[in-house]
């Protein structure tokens, strides 16, 4: 029977890393993987988070299961910090996933049981899992126009166009904020208009927040996603707590599904369901650190200040590299950088360019010119910036 298997192509990111770990270069830059990284290199246990870990061990009694669907007090505090206080809990159904990636696996089988024709729209590009998890369910999928090459923004124009071909009961898979790979973002005026033709065109958002916290900031990086869901009917969200409290492996995610009154049940149950069919309970450890975290005034206060740091940190990361580019290349055509949000940017350099930096100058990127902004640091910007100018970026 085994002998049937295909060996599976590695994950490219996956398979860069080890590239990497292998380099004995001594100088070398790794802006691959999706981690944020500090100054020194390192992924800390964020303070909050790991005061949390400190009372959770403390007070916790048993470990018996927990519930099916996640906990109630992680939901609360999920959907308060995703679609802001006041939020429609009567409407609003949650379930507790293996991280946001669980959260978008979820998702999208919750779409096909209600709908088995839909048809999924992603963006082009998109992060890359989102396709292989689609591929992978044999689910109906296409993509539209997201990002425009020359001007490294969004080409909403395009978007637009192609969005007006989902039908009724279709899903349009959105990036809440920093959108992975690119780092262009929508303005909350284009999500108004995003919002304008999802209602006349009846297929059903779902949202990707993965990076929530990363771009303009909490309450910044949730507008777009508020405006969605205060102005269409149904709404999913695959929020994913990995990034923002740094709790990678605790795989803790959050999928909310905004209906009505009436379909709240029906909906908390098949979403219930689909956890017992798929893994039964959801890791319980995330869900814990984070409502503490959330609910904890002091605790939350410490999250936040230590969040914003991670961001501006980025912030001042791409300034300094869109600064020396400038210098460099003495013209402003890099001035996209500091305008990206997130941890990403797509530069816009070939697979050719990509190979060359990596050979010569021992910087990693993924082969489409994503970069991690979170994987430089002071001294690493301008080797980047000397080399991006080098390769004829
Ligand atoms: N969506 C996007 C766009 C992402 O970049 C990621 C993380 N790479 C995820 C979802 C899910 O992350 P996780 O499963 O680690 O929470």
């Amino acid at each position: 029977m085994l002998n049937n298997l295909k060996p599976q192509a590695p994950d490219k990111i996956l398979a860069l890393m080890e590239e990497y770990r292998a380099d004995e270069r001594d100088q070398k830059v790794d802006l691959g993987v999706g981690v944020y990284k500090n100054a020194e290199g390192e992924t800390p246990i964020m303070r909050a988070v790991h005061k949390a870990e400190k009372q959770v061990w403390e007070n916790e009694t048993t470990k018996k299961y927990a519930g099916l669907a996640g906990q109630p007090e992680f939901h609360a505090a999920m959907a308060e910090m995703v679609l802001g206080k006041g939020y429609p809990a009567d409407s609003l159904a949650c379930l507790s996933t293996v991280g946001g990636t669980g959260a978008c696996r979820m998702g999208f089988e919750l779409a096909r049981m209600a709908n088995p024709g839909t048809k999924i729209w992603v963006s082009d590009p998109t992060w890359p899992n989102h396709l292989s998890i689609l591929k992978f369910m044999d689910q109906d999928f296409t993509t539209y126009r997201y990002f425009d090459s020359e001007t490294r923004s969004v080409d909403f124009d395009a978007m637009i166009e192609d969005l007006k071909g989902a039908k009724e009961g279709d899903i349009v898979l959105l990036h809440g904020c920093c959108h992975n790979p690119t780092g262009a973002n929508l303005t909350l005026e284009q999500w108004g208009k995003v919002a304008d033709l999802l209602q006349e065109t009846g297929a059903v958002p779902m949202i990707d927040l993965a990076y929530q916290g990363f771009g303009d900031g909490l309450e910044a990086d949730a507008a777009g996603t508020r405006l969605i869901a205060e102005r269409l009917p149904e709404v999913l969200i695959a929020a994913s707590c990995s990034k923002n409290f740094g709790i990678y492996r605790e795989r803790t995610g959050c999928l909310m599904v905004l209906g009505s009154e009436e379909t709240k049940k029906t909906v908390q149950g098949n979403l219930a369901y689909l956890n017992r069919q798929t893994y039964s309970f959801p890791p319980y450890h995330g869900q814990a650190l984070v409502t503490r975290v959330l609910t904890d005034p002091e605790l939350r206060a410490d999250w936040e200040a230590e969040l914003e740091d991670v961001r501006t940190g980025m912030l001042e990361l791409r300034q300094q590299l869109a600064d020396e580019l400038r210098k460099l290349s003495n013209s402003d055509r890099f001035d996209f950088v500091a305008e990206h949000r997130g941890m990403f940017s797509r530069l816009g350099a070939t697979p050719e360019q990509v190979a060359a930096m990596k050979e010569g100058n021992a910087i990693y990127m993924v082969g489409d010119s994503r970069i991690n902004i979170a994987g430089l640091n002071k001294n690493s910007v301008p080797l980047l910036a000397r080399a991006l100018i080098d390769a004829g970026v």
